[in-house]
């Protein structure tokens, strides 16, 4: 095939929801970052259900994620890919990453890398325990400062071993990290931009740590300002956020954009939610959303 002159790469863009409960005003505010700014951009929207934690994922959420998306007129492209569908692949890429050298298995406890400051201090890197299950395989960082240019937050850099060491791919109850599951997956699909909560910001060094060691392209990525309650806690099922009325999805859309930096007149809160995202993508601006880790709940009123 005949690819002279080069095509330009066209803008792929996901929003990716975890199934522990229905969406709720912070994480339609992520859905809603990442939308505009693909729209904006001519480009693809994926949705992809991470649903790789069961216990923690009542039946039927991802349904109901869907149909809260679909009402509120976020219509995204081609099929949903749910990780649960995905566990071949993260195996295949566990595999190569173990023969890198770099993986070991770990027996520490969550209270004991609590009690030393919650940053993994390499007990287990040289203690060569098997790769059984019962416990985690994690991978060796290092000395070298990963960094990137965030479209919203500007530059952002970590040392992975200091700042947070040594981190865990497979769970020891046998369940792939979130951290591998979605570098894997964001190089499957295409991904090459990551809009999402600021709350994952300090996730992006090891994603880019691992897709250097896998030989993946790094996307870019822009971290919106999270929603918390008056308490300063990210709204959550766990701090019983509500659900959002989808009944009044233009209003609820109305207050996400303002969140997002968007200035819609009051008047288009009674517009249908179609003509709002409309005018959203024409007028979205990423250098509009406000360079902050959150924004409390009231505040979006
Ligand atoms: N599933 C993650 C969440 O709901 C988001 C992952 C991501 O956007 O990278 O917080």
């Amino acid at each position: 095939m005949n690819d002279y002159p080069p095509q330009p790469i066209s803008y792929v863009g996901r929003f990716a929801p975890s199934p522990t409960g229905p969406l709720h005003f912070g994480s339609l505010v992520a859905a809603l970052a990442s939308y505009f700014d693909a729209r904006s951009n001519k480009g693809t929207w994926l949705v992809r259900m991470e649903d790789l934690d069961p216990p923690r994922e009542p039946p039927g959420t991802d349904a109901l994620i869907l149909e809260q998306l679909h009402i509120l007129g976020l219509e995204w492209d081609g099929e949903v890919l749910y990780q649960s569908s995905r566990l071949d692949a993260y195996r295949a890429t566990l595999e190569r990453l173990k023969a890198t050298g770099l993986c070991f298995s770990c027996d520490c406890t969550r209270p004991r890398i609590k009690s030393i400051g919650g940053i993994y201090d390499g007990r287990c890197r040289y203690r060569k325990l098997p790769f059984n299950s019962g416990l985690a395989t994690r991978v060796k960082t290092d000395k070298n400062l990963y960094e990137f240019e965030d479209a919203i937050q500007g530059n952002y850099s970590q040392i992975l071993e200091q700042d947070i060491g040594d981190f865990t791919l497979l769970r020891k109850d046998g369940l792939f990290a979130y951290q591998l599951a979605v570098v894997v997956d964001d190089a499957d699909q295409g991904i090459n931009h990551v809009v999402r909560g600021y709350d994952l910001l300090e996730s992006t060094p090891r994603q880019i740590y691992l897709q250097q060691l896998l030989g993946f392209l790094t996307p870019q990525y822009a971290h919106v300002p999270v929603v918390v309650n008056e308490q300063g806690q990210k709204l959550s099922k766990q701090h019983f956020a509500d659900s959002i009325d989808v009944q009044a999805a233009s209003t609820v859309l109305h207050n996400a954009m303002r969140f997002l930096g968007l200035r819609p007149a009051k008047a288009q809160i009674s517009e249908p939610p179609a003509d709002l995202l409309a005018w959203g993508i024409d007028n979205w601006d990423i250098q509009a959303v406000p360079k902050l880790a959150n924004i409390p709940m009231h505040a979006a009123h």
